[in-house]
């Protein structure tokens, strides 16, 4: 019994992976790209080994985790090889140490003091470490990350920090059914990443715009998203437990 249901989730990870490739690559070429243009990042977080193994078996070459201990926890068991791995989750400056030359970029970071940390723990190690800045695209209380506004000023204090390379952008925008409010978030990201492109600060590459999940990644690639990070909708629902 334990058997089948595993072959059932196996078998509608393949069915997804292929629904979602060709949704990504009509996206991209609506957009004028293609489907190589656009990252798909397969989130793992709640997931177990054994499925995103086989997730990994499909080609996927990309993972991002939410939280440092579950990704340690996992690893060991993942088959890893030539994958990138990056942190999504909100990252507390005391769990810096534990991850840093674990991952090939922290996407999270949402405040100069941790990008400071990283930098700082990286320069120890001989290392330097790729971020994405997260960007509170809503303006919601709820939510971290640099506002819209004042980001640019942030990004050039961080631009000096070393130990990191900025790789681009991150956001995740408001929940809401409305695909055209939804639009906007996207566009307002998009042009801040070729905003912050066109200043061309050193040490600041904008080569990665990290936005679009399972219930808008194709909305996101329309306004001009080239990483795609999909949990629920190549998994399945989660189970927190
Ligand atoms: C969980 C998570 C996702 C994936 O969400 P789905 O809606 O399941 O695709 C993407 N980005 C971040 C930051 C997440 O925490």
């Amino acid at each position: 019994m334990e058997k089948s249901l595993n072959e059932q989730r196996f078998y509608d990870i393949e069915e997804n992976f292929k629904e979602i490739s060709s949704k990504i690559a009509e996206a991209a070429s609506k957009s004028g790209r293609g489907r190589n243009d656009i990252r798909f990042m397969a989130v793992t977080k709640t997931v177990e080994p054994l499925f995103i193994n086989h997730a990994l078996s499909l080609g996927i070459d990309l993972i991002g985790e939410n939280r440092v201990q579950e990704f340690m926890g996992k690893r060991d068991e993942l088959k890893l090889d030539g994958v990138e791995k990056h942190l999504i989750g909100h990252l507390q400056t005391n769990k810096v140490r534990q991850i840093v030359g674990n991952v090939d970029s922290i996407d999270g970071v949402d405040s100069v003091k941790l990008a400071k940390e990283i930098g700082k723990v990286s320069s120890k190690l001989g290392i330097t470490s790729d971020i994405l800045i997260e960007i509170n695209i809503g303006a919601e209380e709820s939510k971290f990350g640099f506002s819209p506004e004042s980001v640019i000023e942030s990004v050039y204090e961080m631009s000096e920090i070393k130990g990191i390379r900025i790789k681009g952008l991150m956001a995740v925008p408001p929940i809401c059914d409305d695909s055209v409010k939804n639009r906007v978030f996207f566009e307002n990201m998009h042009q801040l990443f070729i905003d912050i492109g066109a200043k061309k600060i050193h040490n600041v590459s904008m080569d990665i715009l990290s936005m679009g999940m399972s219930g808008d990644f194709e909305e996101a690639i329309l306004s001009g998203s080239n990483m795609v990070r999909i949990g629920s909708a190549l998994f399945g629902a989660r189970n927190y437990r």
